[in-house]
């Protein structure tokens, strides 16, 4: 165990902390399927009921903000989809998929992709060595049964990619991992200097519902952002994203942009980028197997 003290860490210390997961080479294409000059990926991470439970918190009144989520977010956001003829990528906990089993088989069978995020949204960097990988793994099988749809993708919760994810996620087999922040394109992982063939997906809590809108009623937490303030900065990041031919990738929670309020500025966003001519819409999936095939 390296020192509490970082200025004693040896070079050989620091060096191997920044070569975990890692950014390498970039898997910016050159070009997007059909001469499209940018690519638009819309994910939803459905928690609904997993935030307050992996809180430990029984209250029913935020397990309620969970479950609006499934009553009110996910039906409108399935709706918006349908409308604009959009598959986007939706990352479930496994608790929450097992509370909502008919959302998530729905979800699958209208083309959306499902991919991992957790059991019950814990923290990885405070699990027990070992539990990650037990937790990831059997998160997967839950949502291959509950979906019909063997997940290709990872999203940790709370983009809490620990020291382990990485070999984890080597194990699965995995296309890619949506969780670390080094670029705002597509690129290879690597470790420990050797490249791995895992695509990265970059968010940004910048391209986040949660952070302008997420209120927690006992703590200093009160955002409630104007949405279009919100607005006014996506479609910045997507214009800017549209400018250099580059990847918009924007994370939702269903109990956070379903809000009436919030849904119709999503709507008036996806407009937006529909009127620009050549914007790919797809899933994080398409994205990952487009950029990785592209590079070689
Ligand atoms: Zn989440």
């Amino acid at each position: 165990m390296p020192s509490a003290n970082p200025w004693e860490w040896s070079e050989p210390e620091w060096r191997h902390m920044t070569g975990r997961a890692r950014a390498g080479r970039s898997l910016r294409p050159s070009g997007w399927p059909g001469g499209a000059r940018c690519c638009v990926t819309l994910s939803f991470d459905a928690d609904h009921e997993t935030i307050p439970l992996r809180d430990v918190d029984e209250s029913p009144m935020r397990i309620s903000q969970g479950q609006y989520g499934n009553r009110q977010g996910v039906p409108r956001i399935r709706a918006l989809l349908d409308r604009h003829d959009i598959r986007a990528s939706f990352f479930y906990p496994a608790v929450s998929a097992l509370l909502h089993p008919e959302e998530i088989r729905a979800v699958a069978q209208e083309g959306h992709e499902i991919g991992v995020h957790s059991w019950i949204h814990e923290t990885n960097t405070k699990l027990p060595p070992g539990v990650e990988r037990e937790l990831t793994l059997r998160a997967a099988d839950t949502l291959e049964k509950l979906s019909g749809q063997r997940p290709v993708g990872i999203r940790t919760a709370s983009w809490d990619f620990s020291v382990d994810t990485l070999s984890i996620i080597r194990e699965m087999g995995l296309l890619y991992d949506s969780s670390l922040m080094a670029d705002d394109d597509a690129y290879e992982l690597i470790d420990q200097n050797e490249p791995t063939g895992i695509v990265e997906l970059p968010p940004e809590w910048i391209r986040d519902d949660a952070p302008y809108f997420n209120f927690v009623r006992f703590s200093a937490l009160r955002p409630y952002t104007a949405p279009s303030a919100v607005e006014e900065i996506f479609r910045a990041e997507f214009d800017g994203a549209y400018d250099e031919g580059g990847m918009f990738l924007l994370t939702m929670h269903p109990h956070i942009i379903g809000h009436r309020s919030r849904i119709a500025m999503l709507d008036r966003l996806v407009a937006h980028m529909k009127s620009r001519p050549g914007v790919w819409f797809a899933t994080h999936a398409q994205v990952a197997a487009w950029c990785k095939a592209q590079a070689g």
